[in-house]
């Protein structure tokens, strides 16, 4: 019998989630403590693999990537695995390799933008910063460390409507010009950003730091996710793209009690197009499943008793601007998960999936939307399609409804998170096998 029916959402589990995760390194981090605690083992690719039937293992790739999953009864070939997908990034700005800025008395930073940003709420928020930062140990070996600033320590502050009366009509923003971020006023001496994360390090792992070679290091907002709105409905935070499903993904898998080999895999780089070592264009996800069946033609069925649901959440109908979704397609927030489909494959999904996942839903009473986009509009992607092709196994796309979607502050319903999980938890419970796609 499925638990997920019991199912209930620990929304400040998913607020300390939200808030942990500011990166996908630690996005990646704050899931594999999860795992670890909820005795997942640790794998790594570097090494030859015992796997075990009843267990589970989890293992990351560039430390952005992740891919976790139970072996249940070890029956890959002929059940099939259970597969659930998501990614770790998120929108947002990049500091560059020499970002320096001295202008004005005011110490600023160059930066780049990472994936499709709405530029315009980053301006006058409290900014921190937080990533990755490769170095040398006492032993003279590179390692890397995740450093998270925490303290609100930059800005964008906006101009001001005296100095541009047209701002509200028609103010564009230039990305190189407009988004380099203020620090302070200008230290006196040679203060540099790489000295500043040197300072950090060293704070952080002591004076054995060593030399710092180089960073990825990412603004973000340093407002704390919120359960907002008149019936504390919504959760409002940055990143809900895509840490939403992360985190749904992440319980169903832990939720789930059936015996079916279970995989979630959440990739990075989903919004830059995916085409990476860590991402879904690349191979993480094949080489994982070569290891657990690695003849090629028991793979091959493995495969086709497989079904994968990428979850990535969707567009809610937008009360000011209803005219942007189709009449019939525009989900709303808090009325359940949304079937994503789409004519020209930018969505997975297809009749034979979305019935399996229909099936799973209706007998656990979760409602279901439906979205498909206006069709004098472009339609968004996701890791779905390229999960599908990349791999050869069907796949469905799916997510929860939400607002501001590559906004700094998005919005998304409670209700909506704990569904998913419980359909996703349903679905890893499914024991029929698939065949030929699905049915
Ligand atoms: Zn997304």
């Amino acid at each position: 019998m499925s638990s997920s029916a019991q199912y209930q959402l620990d929304s400040q589990r998913l607020l300390a989630f939200l808030d942990q995760s500011p990166t996908p390194y630690h996005a990646v981090e704050s899931m594999t403590s999860r795992l670890a605690a909820a005795g997942y083992e640790r794998l790594h690719e570097s090494q030859a693999w015992e796997l075990q039937p009843g267990r589970g293992y989890f293992l990351t790739r560039n430390g952005s990537s992740l891919i976790a999953f139970h072996t249940g009864r070890g029956n890959f070939v002929e059940t099939g695995v259970r597969m659930v997908g998501a990614h770790t990034d998120s929108p947002c700005l990049k500091v560059k390799p020499r970002p320096d800025l001295k202008r004005q008395g005011v110490w600023s930073l160059g930066v780049e933008v990472y994936g499709g940003l709405l530029m315009n709420p980053w301006f006058d928020r409290d900014l921190s910063i937080a990533g990755r930062v490769t170095h040398e140990n006492a032993a003279g070996e590179l390692t890397s460390t995740l450093i998270d600033f925490k303290v609100p320590l930059a800005r964008i502050p906006s101009l001001a409507i005296h100095l541009d009366r047209e701002a509200n009509e028609g103010r564009t923003v230039n990305a190189q010009k407009h988004l380099p971020v203020v620090l302070g006023s200008e230290q006196p001496g040679e203060s540099d950003f790489r000295g500043m994360l040197q300072q950090k390090l060293e704070q952080q792992v002591g004076k054995d730091a060593g030399q710092l070679f180089a960073w990825e290091m990412y603004l973000y907002d340093t407002q704390c996710a919120a359960v907002v709105g008149l019936q504390s409905e919504y959760v409002s935070s940055a990143r809900l793209d895509n840490l939403l499903s992360c985190f749904c993904g992440l319980d169903a898998l832990l939720e789930r009690a059936g015996e079916v080999p279970s995989l979630l895999v959440c990739n990075d780089h989903e919004e830059v197009g995916s085409m990476s070592a860590c991402g879904a264009q690349g191979p993480f996800l094949r080489d994982v499943l070569e290891r657990l069946v690695p003849e090629g033609l028991d793979r091959q069925r493995m495969l086709n008793h497989s079904m994968m649901i990428s979850a990535d959440n969707a567009h809610a109908v937008h009360p000011n601007y209803a005219d942007r979704h189709d009449e019939n397609h525009g989900p709303k927030i808090n009325a359940g998960p949304v079937i994503k489909i789409n004519a020209n494959q930018r969505y997975a999904t297809n009749s034979e999936n979305s019935s399996v996942f229909r099936q799973v839903c209706s007998g656990l009473s979760i409602p279901l939307q439906e979205f498909v986009t206006r069709t004098d509009l472009g339609c968004g992607s996701t890791i779905g399609p390229l999960t599908a092709g990349n791999v050869g196994v069907s796949t469905l796309d799916v997510g929860c409804p939400q607002w501001a979607m590559h906004s700094i502050r998005e919005t998304a319903g409670l209700r909506d998170a704990e569904y998913l999980v419980r359909a996703l938890a349903g679905f890893y419970d499914r024991s029929q096998p698939f065949g030929g796609g699905v049915v």
